[in-house]
């Protein structure tokens, strides 16, 4: 056989071989995430802390400014639309998410925060308390571990890791959710989606993921951008300092709050006496194996919602409503939320109580582990 025939032989093995790094390389593999339902003698209540003596703030984590202008997607408003129209509603903290962009702001906490992703099928991230943005993704369908690495890649860059709209156009299947693991929060409440079903699916697998809400606001100048759903946060000190506010939304002292549908036209004026008058958490306590919530107002309906989002026990009040309601915690019980309505269906959605091996320590998010192919070629 001709010496140069060999050559070309040698060349086409060597791309291919070449190829193959650079596909494995592009492509992580991570094992599924454990995915076991809580458990341990003891309960984690985020609210175990919850006194008199606090205060219970208004925050968005969710809205974008025309900084970069097509790519933050904020249409017209600039950063001060946003923060003035947020002042006048009362807000204690917001944080502007443009994508792939932290967007500096004169605001007292100055929160960094961006929205992570530019894919097709909205797989986005909320990164709160940002030191960096990590410019890749990987733009066309995502397998569940490209997902895992680029929450891992995030983790590495942020104080609080959010799954933004995790259930919008199956951003983050049914599967995903129950095997992906190293995030925080999950943004059960977004203007343009809600994900209640799919934030017990992460409960019920094992995932301590905590409540935000958010308005995913493009146009502050549009009236039902505008105060729809948002994250309440408790604190105990005068001065609101970052981390006070990234402790609070990973060890869920806060919850999420979806206002109205009514109210979505409504005039930034009547929108603040809305929130203003809507009752809010005075207590949620354990005692003698009861978890009793109590409010600073009355509510139509309590409920208690556990494994698999099974609902547990319901609670209605009579025609003027009821302030407070408890549930008697069960021997196979693994987290117990409760989702609080109001007479005009406005809702209050609380952080679980969680099953824990050690007393006060919220049960941790699973390790994430890589495969050994991936193990070689990642840096
Ligand atoms: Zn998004």
């Amino acid at each position: 056989m001709p010496k140069r025939h060999n050559r070309k032989k040698w060349w086409i093995a060597a791309g291919i071989f070449l190829v193959l790094i650079l596909f494995f390389r592009m492509m992580p593999l991570y094992k599924p995430a454990l995915s076991a339902p809580f458990s341990g003698p003891y309960w984690y209540n985020p609210y175990r802390e919850v006194n008199t003596e606090g205060r219970w703030m208004r925050a968005n984590f969710h809205a974008h400014s025309n900084v970069w202008g097509f790519f933050t997607n904020g249409r017209k408003n600039t950063v001060e639309d946003i923060l003035s129209k947020y002042d006048s509603l009362g807000y204690d903290i917001m944080g502007i998410s443009d994508y792939q962009n932290i967007t500096q702001t004169p605001e007292i906490p100055y929160i960094p925060v961006y929205e992570h992703g530019y894919n097709i099928l909205k797989t986005h991230q909320g990164s709160i308390g940002a030191r960096e943005v990590y410019h890749r993704d990987y733009i066309l369908l995502q397998t569940r571990s490209q997902k895992q690495h680029i929450l891992n890649k995030l983790r590495q860059r942020t104080e609080v890791l959010v799954l933004n709209h995790p259930d919008w156009m199956g951003g983050y299947s049914l599967r995903d959710i129950r095997f992906l693991t190293g995030y925080d929060c999950f943004e059960v409440l977004n203007d343009f989606w809600k994900s209640e079903d799919l934030w017990d699916v992460a409960l019920s697998s094992g995932k301590p993921a905590m409540i935000v809400g958010g308005d995913d606001a493009h146009n502050v100048f549009k009236q039902t951008d505008l105060a729809r759903d948002l994250t309440i946060i408790y604190t105990v000190s005068d001065t609101l300092k970052p981390n006070d506010i990234y402790r609070a939304l990973i060890g869920g002292t806060a919850y999420g709050v979806e206002v109205t549908k009514r109210f979505s036209r409504a005039s930034v004026v009547e929108k603040r006496r809305n929130l203003d008058n809507m009752p809010m958490l005075r207590s949620c306590k354990i005692r003698n194996d009861s978890l009793i919530v109590t409010l600073t107002g009355d509510a139509r309906e309590f409920r208690f919602t556990g494994q698999d989002g099974k609902l547990l026990k319901k609670v209605t009040g009579p025609a003027n409503g009821i302030h407070t309601a408890f549930y008697r915690l069960q021997q196979e019980d693994t987290y117990v939320r409760v989702k609080i309505a109001f007479p005009d269906s406005s809702h209050i959605y609380l952080n679980p109580i969680m099953r824990t091996i050690e007393k006060d320590i919220k049960p941790p998010m699973p390790a994430s582990q890589k495969r050994w192919l991936f193990r070689i070629f990642d840096k």
